[in-house]
């Protein structure tokens, strides 16, 4: 039948949904899918009622031209926005981390190249931030990285908040900035647009406060709500295999609390946590929505952008787990048609 349909194919190939379909219906069938064929099987429904929804901590990406004070401004962050009472600030790079501010309330940064949140997370069907902040350096112009970012941000429906940086240079000129972006229609609101903006010199710290501030506002209006409920289900942020502790990834909950003991499924990779720490390296026992935090025991490295979810039946993540891999290699093995024949010959 595959071949009256030109579809070549050997016995033990796997079809694609639409052939499927095509086939039964030369033997007048027709085809249900069931869940478990489908790669959203491991997505929970969403059945959260409005009472079953909490406040939840922004999620904010900073994007911006090269050299224009992205990593000076997550540093200083970092470095000062401590949980308090706690010495010292967080030394190791972590993917992404929260930081609690003076007034109690939290915000967690995406310490991912901003590129590579929006495009490889989104392309990857995993929308994570839910604020962009855009650093632009006052003493330079509206430069093409900062205009993909903005586009990014646009495309993606995230507010954005301008971070005009650098303000404490002499040849800093935020007005021409402005100008320049009013000119691509972004109007900050010093100006009368809706945008909010803030100067600032992430090199001194010089209203960074503010800038924070405006993010709270920023988050308040977004009213960001999950259900911490739940078993937990979010996004990996990077995974990587570590020489004494085995594989490592830095995960975030986005809805749910995920617990030492739960089974993951990540991606093709699964596993029980057996250790979960947060960006400090301290030891958690759970972690609810927003926060992200480097748990311990996948059988691998899943990849960022990945989606994971908890299991109460271990073997139904496993079976996935098998699942995505086997179509995995089958994939890889289809988009190898266009082997040279060199290639070709060593094969056989
Ligand atoms: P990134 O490429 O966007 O991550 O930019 P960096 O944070 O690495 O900053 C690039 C350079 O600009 C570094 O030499 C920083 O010290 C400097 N820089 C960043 N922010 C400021 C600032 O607010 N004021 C001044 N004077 N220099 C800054
Ligand atoms: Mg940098």
């Amino acid at each position: 039948a595959c071949f009256s349909l030109g579809v070549m194919v050997t016995m033990n190939q796997r079809l694609e949904a639409d052939t499927l379909l095509l086939v039964a219906d030369e033997f007048g069938y027709k085809i249900e899918f069931s869940d478990a064929d489908l790669e959203e099987s491991a997505i929970e429904e969403d059945t959260d009622t409005e009472e079953d929804l909490l406040p939840r901590a922004p999620i904010v990406t900073v994007m911006g031209h090269v050299d224009h004070g992205k990593t000076s401004l997550l540093d200083y962050i970092r470095k000062t926005n401590v949980i308090a009472g706690e010495s010292g600030g967080i030394t190791q790079h972590i993917g992404a981390y929260n930081v609690q501010l003076e007034n109690g309330q939290r915000i967690t940064f995406l310490d991912t190249p901003g590129h590579e949140a929006f495009t490889a997370m989104r392309a990857r069907g995993a929308q994570i931030t839910d604020i962009a902040i855009i650093v632009i350096a006052a003493d330079d112009d509206v430069m093409p990285q900062t205009k993909e970012a903005i586009s990014h941000a646009q495309a993606a429906g995230v507010p954005m908040i301008i971070a005009l940086n650098k303000v404490d240079k002499p040849n800093a000129n935020p007005d021409n900035v402005r100008q320049q972006l009013s000119s691509m229609n972004v109007l900050v609101e010093e100006w009368g647009g809706n945008v909010q903006s803030q100067e600032v010199s992430a090199k001194f710290g010089n209203n960074m406060d503010a800038l924070l501030d405006k993010v709270l506002l920023q988050a308040e209006m977004l009213e960001l709500k999950a259900n911490p409920n739940k078993n937990a289900q979010g996004v990996v942020i990077e995974a990587s295999l570590d020489k004494g502790r085995g594989y490592i990834s830095t995960i975030l909950v986005q809805s749910g609390t995920l617990k030492v003991g739960d089974y993951v499924l990540a991606g093709k990779n699964h596993g029980k946590v057996k250790a979960m720490l947060d960006e400090r390296g301290k030891p958690l026992e759970s972690a609810g929505p927003s926060i992200p935090v480097t748990i311990l025991g996948l059988d691998g490295a899943p990849t960022a952008g990945d989606k994971f979810r908890v299991f109460e039946d271990e073997r139904e993540a496993k079976s996935i787990a098998t699942k995505r891999e086997q179509l995995q290699r089958e994939q890889s093995i289809r988009t190898k048609k266009h082997l040279t024949l060199d290639e070709l010959g060593r094969r056989i």
